[in-house]
């Protein structure tokens, strides 16, 4: 048996629903999409929801609904997965990297207020000016990194201190809770991801999440070729895009979300038998928990301890791939993708933490279908790597001459 880095969850729920959906003949703009809609709006307890073919089309629809465009900037984390800094390429906006908090992975406010306060200034009409680029700053978009939320008490007291808007990327956090609140209901448009490997899927698919009228009604325009509300097929009032989704995506998304208590107890019980499986490791930071926090897995990810740069890291990856055992590398800064070179002027700090993030992090195989055996296997394969590349290196360093 091969182990999988990741795998959706689908059961005979998925398989009654998708047919219904087939069966209907209505494939596309139906009741399917209606009840995910309804569905995600009220687990999150979010006014609105608007579905859409991904996470990414979610992000950049809520980017262009929030009025952030060509010049502005927004204040963001390089420790992510791309879609979170493509939505503002898309539309001409500029990232700013702020660095993150080593413990959580997460944007840290601490850098935010720092950035705000030591590089920005305020134009005579109350905007804030990045002054090294004389820019606008609009937003903060924070990324709840692999489940965990982000301090949103803090960026929220932040956005309000300085006029900004919040955009709250929570495509790794569906089911996450602070306090009471669920991530992605935080700012003024939250968005999740549902692709085979998040907590719940829909295939391929995202949603806005928002309690703002003007900004939910514009992104279901733009969803659908900028057609207005009335339903007037050749009308279109602004400029749209095709980010529709598919009746049988939303029918599986619907069973998905039936079940998604279970789901995520299930992904919550696996993380906790890496937790004790693994908390003897000397060599390996787990993921921490913070108070208050009900946090929805998205993924696994552990920590090396070794350093410096990633060559540890690395090792242990090839050994458990000798073994058959996957591993991810989550993730590489994205301002160090061959993709961003262009963008590079928009680097404005050294970012140690997020360098020490995407040198040292790995994700072990995680899903809600993992068995205990298969965690076993994973945790044992790891601690033989471990010990190997230790006893290794001391080893090494023990030789003569070395
Ligand atoms: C998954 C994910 C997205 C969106 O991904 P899609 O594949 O477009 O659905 C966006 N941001 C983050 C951080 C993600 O993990």
């Amino acid at each position: 048996m091969t182990i999988s880095l990741s795998s959706p969850d689908i059961g005979e729920l998925e398989l009654l629903y998708v047919n219904s959906a087939l069966r209907s003949r209505s494939l596309s703009l139906g009741p399917w999409l209606q009840r995910f809609e309804d569905r995600i709006a009220e687990y999150t307890g979010a006014h609105y929801a608007v579905a859409v073919n991904s996470g990414t089309s979610a992000l950049h629809l809520c980017v262009r609904a929030m009025g952030i465009g060509p010049g502005d900037e927004v204040i963001t984390t390089g420790f992510s997965f791309v879609a979170s800094v493509n939505c503002l390429l898309y539309e001409g906006a500029h990232p700013v990297f702020v660095d993150i908090d080593l413990d959580t992975f997460n944007i840290d406010p601490d850098k935010i207020r720092e950035f705000l306060a030591e590089d920005c200034t305020r134009s005579r009409d109350g905007r804030v000016i990045h002054r090294a680029t004389s820019r606008t700053v609009k937003a903060i978009l924070p990324v709840h990194v692999f489940g965990l939320p982000c301090d949103m008490d803090a960026i929220a007291a932040i956005a309000k201190e300085y006029g900004l808007g919040i955009l709250e990327d929570a495509c790794e956090a569906f089911g996450t809770r602070l306090s009471a609140r669920y991530a992605g209901t935080f700012g003024d448009a939250g968005v999740f991801a549902f692709y085979p490997n998040k907590q719940i899927t829909t295939a391929e698919g995202g949603v806005v999440v928002t309690d703002d009228a003007r900004i939910a009604e514009e992104c279901r325009s733009m969803r659908n070729q900028g057609r207005d509300a009335d339903g007037q097929w050749l009308r279109h009032v602004r400029l749209g895009f095709n980010y529709r989704l598919s009746e049988l995506h939303c029918a599986l998304g619907a069973a998905q979300l039936d079940r998604a208590d279970e789901l995520l107890a299930m992904r919550r019980g696996v993380a906790a038998q890496y937790n004790i499986q693994l908390r003897a490791e000397s060599h390996i930071h787990l993921p921490v928990s913070i108070p208050a926090v009900t946090k929805s897995w998205f993924a696994y990810v552990i920590q090396l301890r070794n350093g410096p740069g990633s060559a540890f890291r690395d090792r242990i990856r090839e050994r458990l791939r000798q073994q058959g055992v996957p591993s991810q590398v989550y993730f590489p800064t994205i301002y160090s993708e061959p993709y961003f070179e262009p963008y590079l002027e928009t680097l404005p700090r050294k970012l140690p933490h997020t360098e020490r993030a995407a040198e040292t992090c790995m994700a072990l195989p995680f899903s809600s279908v993992l068995t205990e055996g298969e965690v076993r296997t994973v945790c044992t394969e790891l601690s033989n790597a471990l010990d190997g590349e230790v006893h290794g290196e001391q080893a090494v360093a023990a030789a003569p001459g070395a």
